[in-house]
């Protein structure tokens, strides 16, 4: 099967500013940020998306939370406020089919969401 657009970042096959990695995920810069601090966390392991996630992938999805939280920390805007979005599907903007968390940040975050 094709890799994904992440898979080849997460592999080093396309470049990308990597702010962490470890072994089970990695996270880089947004292409185009729509914040001062925008950031993609993405698991090594393909999940499309995370309606799609298994009972099995669940210390992984919460690894991924917790390093959310540390990377804020790491990039200075666990104080200021940050937020945690997954686009899943269609009707929330879903475009790249390899579970990611955009870590949005350094400005005030309007809500509701657009
Ligand atoms: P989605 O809409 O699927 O939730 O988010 C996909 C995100 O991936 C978008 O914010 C988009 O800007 C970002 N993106 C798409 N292609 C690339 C790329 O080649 N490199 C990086 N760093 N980000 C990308």
């Amino acid at each position: 099967m094709e890799k994904t657009l992440f898979e080849k970042i997460c592999e080093g096959e396309i470049p990308a500013d990597i702010v962490y990695q470890d072994d089970l995920c990695v996270c880089f810069k947004d292409i185009s940020p729509q914040a001062p601090v925008h950031l993609l966390l993405v698991p090594r392991q393909v999940i499309t998306r995370i309606a799609l996630a298994q009972e099995d992938q669940a210390c992984l999805l919460g690894h991924l939370m917790l390093k959310a939280g540390e990377i804020a920390r790491l990039v200075g805007i666990a104080d200021s406020g940050f937020r945690l979005v997954i686009n899943n599907g269609p009707d929330a903007g879903e475009v790249v089919p390899h579970l990611h968390i955009h870590i949005l940040g350094g400005r005030h975050l309007g809500w509701p969401p657009g």
